[in-house]
């Protein structure tokens, strides 16, 4: 039995997941806390925040996040991936960055609008 603590709302319900069970999780109070609880055993993932630089636009910067959750043995490596980016104005909320992060699917993608 492994206790957890949920991190997908600011509850923080206290889990515990039964691996000899099928990853059984009790203590959470909604279904996202079920597979979180299981996801978190077999594949934690995370969503992941940064900036990338910008040229010609109002900003020296932009934020970007994932899409998605990346698998924690991925992370550096979806790091790596915006060390060269420059991108250049304009971009909107919701632009993709970066598609299919080592292979997941997943994207890094713009959270502001810039002109
Ligand atoms: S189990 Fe549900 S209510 Fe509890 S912290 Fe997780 S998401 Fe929030």
């Amino acid at each position: 039995m492994t206790e957890l603590i949920c991190i997908v709302c600011p509850k923080g319900c206290h889990l515990h997941v039964d691996e000899e069970n099928g990853f059984a999780v009790t203590g959470n109070s909604c279904a996202r806390g079920s597979e979180y609880g299981q996801t978190e055993m077999k594949n934690p993932t995370r969503v992941l925040t940064s900036v990338v630089r910008m040229s010609g636009g109002s900003a020296h910067c932009c934020p970007v996040k994932t899409n998605g959750g990346i698998p924690k043995k991925d992370i550096f490596a979806a790091m790596d991936l915006l060390k060269d980016v420059i991108l250049t104005a304009p971009v909107a909320i919701g632009d993709r960055i970066v598609p299919d992060i080592c292979g997941t699917g997943i994207a890094w993608v713009a959270t502001k609008d810039i002109e």
